[in-house]
């Protein structure tokens, strides 16, 4: 574990996961916790530190891979924003593409569009129509995995959209919002639950 990320969070005392206890300690390791962030009720799980640090993300990235195996998905797709960054370093440890699934008006072309329930708020995101081949397996990535709205409505567009989840891969599940039972009976992969 690096020495850096040591000095930067000690609320997030290692725990369970379901890439073991060392895997756990990275995420741990590199995440802040800050308090009323977007508003107040809310304890923002701040993986900045851990995406900064080049032995961690790579130990972490190599995991992920490790965990899923070979040829268990064909495209990975990527949650705007923390969620481009850990799907992005998956295809490129996999040789495979990344799908960008992004917030409302970005995308240039025709898309899906899926509204849902956040933590704090409302959210819509898009994926263009097309983006997936049809029957590719795509591995769902994002930072953290509250209520499952974002999954879910992930889930949904990747489905309009051609493709079929293979599963979901995020960095720390908050276990007591349940959003793993509501993307059951999806396989999801948690680094670190809380
Ligand atoms: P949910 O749809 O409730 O599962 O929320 C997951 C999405 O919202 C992910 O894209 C996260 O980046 C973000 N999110 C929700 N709650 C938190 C939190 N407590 N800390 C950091 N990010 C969060």
């Amino acid at each position: 574990m690096s020495t850096r990320l040591s000095a930067v969070s000690s609320e997030n005392a290692p725990g369970t996961g379901d890439s073991g206890p060392e895997m756990a300690a990275l995420v741990a390791s590199g995440t802040v916790d800050v308090p009323d962030f977007p508003k107040p009720g809310i304890l923002f799980k701040d993986l900045m530190p851990f995406f900064g640090d080049g032995p961690t993300f790579k130990k972490v990235v190599d995991g992920i891979v490790t965990h899923w195996g070979p040829d268990s998905f064909d495209v990975v797709a990527g949650v705007e924003a923390r969620g481009f960054v850990l799907a992005a370093a998956i295809a490129y440890a996999t040789g495979l593409g990344v799908v960008p699934v992004r917030k409302a008006g970005k995308l240039p072309r025709p898309a899906f569009s899926a509204t849902y329930a956040l933590e704090y708020g409302e959210a819509t995101l898009e994926v263009h129509e097309g983006a997936f081949v049809p029957g590719q397996r795509v591995l769902v990535v994002d930072d953290v995995l509250a209520t499952g709205g974002t999954a879910g409505a992930t889930m949904d567009l990747v489905e309009r959209a051609g493709g079929v989840v293979a599963g979901f891969t995020v960095l720390m599940e908050l276990g007591f919002l349940d959003g793993r039972e509501r993307l059951s009976p999806r396989k999801v992969h948690a680094l670190l639950t809380v």
